[in-house]
């Protein structure tokens, strides 16, 4: 399998990366970590003429807290984000999705904003992302903005980033979250992606849950909430039986399909045990 032909850019600001991304009509690609795009282009799914990598770019491998709270920049990889000591003080779960991904080799290349915008329906990042309210920024030829991370999945392999638009980074908002976790089964232990991932978090008033966000990745085309599954939460006490009862909401919510890694019916009795035990972890252990 060889690589086609392609140009290779690496501007040195953002305005002109993403001037070469309008120039060329969408016949160029940005290039961060190249894990995912490499392997599309040498297996011919992809074959873009130009790649624009985003390597000089300023702010983007950022990590840090501000008034909106905790920036993580799109170029930050998936060992960075494990090993960050911001991240492990603020938001550990963040890290704990990334240390469930991939294998080394791939998490030291590997970076935070390619995994979003791959929009694979099983990638790790963004169910726990969306379950701690996280936000993207991007920048392009109309200027910057910032919108929900849900917002930005259409489809597998598909986002609702405009044409020339590149994403900059996340914001995670200040919240009051007691605890919150991204549990994932895959096939192997490790290096094997997600047949189901579910990711938890939960904010409690003493023994009673005050509000919930449950994220389902791999079983919908798109990453979602499953917000039956939270409403059955709301008020109520925490136990086991009721994070079961949740599972079983959330199962019936889910959309997956069967392919080579599982059927649509054992994900959706995985999806009713993980979302069990991702309530639990996040109540019981708080931020892992
Ligand atoms: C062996 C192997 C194992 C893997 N295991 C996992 C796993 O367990 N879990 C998982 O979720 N994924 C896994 N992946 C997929 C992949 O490695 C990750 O999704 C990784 O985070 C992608 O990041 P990247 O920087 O390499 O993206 P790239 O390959 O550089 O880019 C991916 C896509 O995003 C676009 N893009 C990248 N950055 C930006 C940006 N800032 N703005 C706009 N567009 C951008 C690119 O144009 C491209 O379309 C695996 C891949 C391999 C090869």
């Amino acid at each position: 399998m060889y690589l086609p032909d392609f140009a290779y850019y690496a501007p040195d600001t953002k305005e002109e990366a993403v001037e070469l991304l309008v120039r060329s009509r969408g016949t160029a690609r940005v290039i961060a970590g190249g894990t995912d795009l490499m392997v599309k282009m040498k297996q011919g799914l992809l074959s873009p003429e130009a790649l624009v990598s985003l390597k000089n770019l300023d702010g983007l491998k950022e990590i840090g807290t501000g008034s909106g709270g905790l920036f993580i920049g799109s170029r930050v990889t998936l060992n960075e984000l494990i090993n960050s000591p911001v991240i492990q003080a603020t938001y550990p779960s963040i890290a704990g999705a990334a240390h469930q991904m991939a294998n080394n080799q791939i998490r030291h290349t590997g970076t935070m904003g390619g995994n979003l915008v791959s929009a694979v329906p099983s990638a790790d990042l963004p169910p726990i992302f969306i379950a701690l309210n996280a936000r993207v920024r991007v920048t392009g030829p109309a200027g910057e903005r910032e919108f929900p991370l849900s917002d930005l999945f259409l489809g597998p392999g598909r986002t609702s980033l405009a044409p020339g638009e590149i994403l900059t980074g996340v914001v995670v908002p200040e919240q009051k979250t007691t605890g919150s976790t991204y549990l994932k089964f895959g096939l192997r232990r490790s290096g094997a992606l997600a047949v189901v991932g579910v990711a938890a978090a939960v904010t409690m008033e003493g023994p009673t849950v005050k509000d919930a966000r449950i994220v389902l990745g791999a079983v919908a085309p798109v990453p979602f909430l499953a917000g039956e599954a939270a409403k059955t939460l709301y008020g109520r006490e925490f136990t086991t039986e009721l994070a079961e009862e949740a599972g079983r909401v959330a199962a019936s919510e889910c959309r997956p399909i069967s392919d080579i890694r599982g059927s649509a019916e054992y994900r959706r009795d995985l999806v009713r045990v993980f979302t069990r035990r991702s309530l639990e972890k996040a109540v019981r252990e708080g931020h892992v």
